[in-house]
């Protein structure tokens, strides 16, 4: 039976046999005491892959907003976030809850937040108005379907961001998806943000972890936020030693996660008329109408999975997911699959 081809999410990644020696000789110490000399490697990579000053290993993608939060906040404030974006849905209501903060969320159009309601919903310094404490952004686009947000749109929410001297937070659990498709550099994207996260456990195929980048100031200011979610580590450096050979052969690697979801999604349309616009398929993820396939989302899910295919049975949009552990040969399989499932609408 051949392996089954897991299309719900790039989180499923394996570690690699590179991944799993570094770990097993990561050199390590007590990072909350000393600093563990991987966990350093890694954060100082971190830093020069994503253009910042510092940077800070987290448990996860959601402790790094947390912590990113937190860090650019203080309790009482608003945080602008876009309705459908990471932070507000599926983080346990974080931001309200540990931050202290209101939530104030406003159209995300996949991840587009429009400029002109981002200044809208800033707050005006009355009495009686929680004052406005951050915008947050998120690049790729979960919700949006993998879509980039580019810089030149970041570029019109840092100038809001700016006028009203409010700090901006970047959602970057793909950031490097973002940039490998433009054919950019991360730095592009986060200098319109004051701290940014990536998960180094997406694409970049590590077992473990995310990084906060920011200033050297919020950084300092993020290692007490993390340590208050119990999030300080000691021997750490057995998962930063993966991420450390996440950052240094993962980034160029996800052009072919690209190149599997565009060819992924060209079968389909060509299966399926209607099920899925080429032109929204930019990074490693895309959604299809359920309903162009014939079935539920239920019961196309049950049917892929026993012909050995994992996807969300979710509708009326699913979200397909190439990464590391899907092939070339598992894309063919998998439009075999789905030319079967034609011939029985
Ligand atoms: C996955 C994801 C996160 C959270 O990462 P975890 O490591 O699962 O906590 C945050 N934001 C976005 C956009 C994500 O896709």
């Amino acid at each position: 039976m051949a392996e089954m081809i897991d299309l719900r999410s790039d989180t499923v990644t394996k570690p690699s046999e590179e991944m799993r020696r570094a770990m097993y000789k990561a050199e390590v110490a007590d990072d909350s005491y000393d600093g563990d000399p991987t966990v350093i490697r890694l954060q100082e990579l971190a830093a020069e892959k994503t253009g910042k000053e510092s940077a800070l290993f987290v448990a996860s993608g959601t402790m790094g907003n947390l912590c990113g939060v937190l860090s650019l906040t203080t309790p009482g404030q608003e945080v602008i976030l876009g309705d459908f974006s990471h932070q507000f849905l599926w983080e346990k209501g974080g931001s309200a809850r540990v931050a202290g903060l209101v939530t104030h969320t406003i159209p995300f159009r996949d991840g587009w937040l429009d400029p002109q309601e981002v200044e809208a919903a800033i707050r005006p310094q009355t009495r009686e108005a929680a004052p406005t404490g951050l915008i947050c952004v998120e690049d790729t686009s979960n919700r949006g379907g993998g879509a980039v947000i580019p810089p030149e749109h970041l570029a019109k929410i840092s100038e809001v961001a700016k006028r009203y001297h409010l700090p901006v937070y970047m959602d970057g659990a793909r950031l490097f998806n973002a940039a490998v498709a433009m054919n950019r550099h991360a730095g592009d994207f986060t200098q319109f943000a004051d701290a940014v996260s990536f998960c180094l456990s997406k694409g970049l195929g590590a077992p473990f972890g995310s990084l906060l980048c920011g200033s050297k100031d919020v950084i300092a200011r993020s290692i007490s936020a993390r340590q208050m979610l119990g999030g300080g580590m000691r021997q750490a450096g057995i998962m930063a030693a993966a991420g450390i050979v996440a950052l240094k052969t993962g980034i160029d690697r996800l052009a072919e996660d690209h190149a599997s979801a565009q060819r992924l999604a060209q079968g389909l349309a060509e299966l399926f008329p209607g099920c899925i616009d080429q032109r929204t398929v930019e990074t490693n993820m895309f959604f299809i109408k359920v309903a162009a396939l014939g079935r539920s989302g239920p019961q196309l899910a049950e049917e892929l999975r026993r012909e050995g295919i994992l996807v969300f049975p979710t509708q009326p949009r699913m979200r397909l997911t190439t990464h590391c552990n899907v092939c070339s040969q598992d894309i063919d399989r998998a439009l075999r699959v789905f030319a079967r499932l034609r011939q029985s609408i």
